[in-house]
């Protein structure tokens, strides 16, 4: 049964392109469930689950968790969903895990509203990223081990080879507006919602 009340939102961006905070404030907005799947995987990191021992080495390396696992975890937190209301941001990464995810939510009746891609340039990109990993030190909080200059540039080469194929995939099916990332997160927020209407 389709809800009508449904809505499922992908961000789409490359490392460093701010999805995490937008992703964070719209969820907040439009009473929808913030799915990102780095977050997921770093906690299991963190709790030492046997999930966690087997994706650290990948996390660390800037390398993608195959698949299977990333499918298997989607499909665990939709289950029983109702009304399906959520935001990825994270998910999809490749394109199996785009065509599993449109599987999915056929079957739950919640097709995709919108996917939001947040354009940033690379010098950008690497410049947040490192800079994030300095003030998370400077604060005292754990710093994300791929938070250096050589593995965020080793997670902007997988981008471009592995989740740039679904920016074709989403605007072959009218899904996708363009948003500009760079600006305060105020500015980037509004573009944002102003692309959502
Ligand atoms: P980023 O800042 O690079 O966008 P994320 O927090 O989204 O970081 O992801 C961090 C790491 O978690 C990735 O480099 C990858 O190892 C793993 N990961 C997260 N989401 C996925 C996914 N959908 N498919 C495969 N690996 C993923």
């Amino acid at each position: 049964m389709t809800h009508t009340k449904n809505k499922v939102l992908i961000f789409l961006g490359p490392p460093g392109a701010g999805k995490g905070t937008q992703a964070q404030r719209l969820a907040q907005d439009e009473h929808l469930v913030q799915i990102s799947t780095g977050d997921i995987l770093r906690d299991h990191v963190r709790r030492d689950t046997e999930l966690g021992q087997q994706v650290k080495p990948l996390l660390d390396e800037g390398k993608l968790v195959p698949d299977p696992i990333l499918i298997a975890l989607i499909r665990d937190r939709l289950a029983d969903m109702e009304p399906v209301r959520v935001i990825f941001d994270g998910f999809p990464r490749t394109t199996a895990q785009a065509e599993a995810l449109d599987m999915l939510l056929e079957e739950l009746g919640a097709p995709v509203s919108a996917v939001p891609l947040l354009e940033v340039p690379d010098e950008v990109l690497i410049e947040r990223i490192v800079e994030r990993g300095r003030q998370a030190a400077e604060r005292g909080e754990a710093v994300r081990s791929d938070d250096t200059e050589e593995v965020a540039r080793k997670r902007q080469q997988i981008y471009r080879e592995q989740t740039q194929p679904l920016i074709d995939y989403y605007g072959a099916r009218g899904h996708l507006y363009h948003v500009d990332g760079v600006g305060t997160p105020d500015e980037v927020y509004r573009r944002i919602k102003a692309g959502l209407r």
